[in-house]
């Protein structure tokens, strides 16, 4: 079977599941309880969606400039037409994968905004609070070092287990040296950088944070299966 992980990333997955942020249950029903809007300024409508968890009954609420409801109606996103994710640009609360509440906080935080930033297209803040993510990063895993591409190394060598290849890709982000994060001399990045930056540090954040704690989690439901079956049947060890 193919890999279907990145769905436990999505928010919206069909126009009947979700990964719902509450109750972290991932493909339960949801149904789109209320759609209301506002006017952004004069030239832009914005859209106000509800939704409603239909296992532990919590809402959480979305914004988006589209109206991403079918033309007849109904409960639920049209799929049909839209990538439902892409279309929605805040939302409370933020989605599944950012939410985990094993990656340390503030670079959740940061990460959230810059992908607020990034749907709304403002560029400038996007590479803000990317810049301030790998630092803060950096910061958090105590990696020490003369200057940026030497602590990229450092944290490179320090999580062998991860693609090396998440690494490279910061160590080589143009313009990004430790010294210019808070100056303000430094240049917005255009957008596939954003994205790509924003994509790889949540694949760094999630195998350093979420992935480990998971492994352990699996670890320990099969000792305590092993054990139970060697209580339940001392003597058939043949095999
Ligand atoms: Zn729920």
């Amino acid at each position: 079977m193919d890999d279907q992980s990145f769905l436990d990333r999505k928010y919206f997955i069909d126009s009947s599941v979700y990964n719902c942020p509450f109750c972290n249950r991932r493909n339960v029903r949801y149904s789109l309880t209320s759609t209301n809007y506002f006017d952004w300024n004069n030239r832009r409508r914005c859209y106000v969606y509800l939704v409603q968890c239909t296992s532990c009954e919590k809402k959480s609420m979305h914004l988006s400039f589209s109206m991403l409801r079918p033309d007849a109606g109904g409960m639920w996103f049209d799929f049909e037409k839209y990538e439902v994710d892409n279309e929605i640009f805040y939302s409370v609360p933020t989605s599944f994968f950012i939410v985990d509440s094993r990656i340390p906080r503030t670079l959740r935080e940061l990460i959230t905004e810059s992908e607020g930033c990034l749907k709304m297209n403002y560029l400038t803040g996007a590479s803000a609070c990317m810049r301030k993510a790998i630092y803060e990063l950096l910061v958090n895993e105590k990696v020490e070092g003369p200057d940026y591409q030497t602590r990229i190394k450092t944290l490179k060598q320090k999580y062998e287990s991860i693609d090396p290849g998440y690494f490279d890709v910061l160590a080589h982000i143009q313009d990004m040296t430790s010294d210019k994060i808070h100056e303000q001399s430094w240049d917005k990045w255009d957008s596939p950088t954003l994205v790509l930056i924003n994509e790889t540090l949540k694949s760094i954040f999630y195998e350093m944070y979420v992935l480990p704690i998971k492994k352990k989690e699996r670890r320990l439901a099969i000792e305590k299966l092993r054990h139970a079956v060697k209580q339940e049947k001392p003597k058939e060890q043949e095999n």
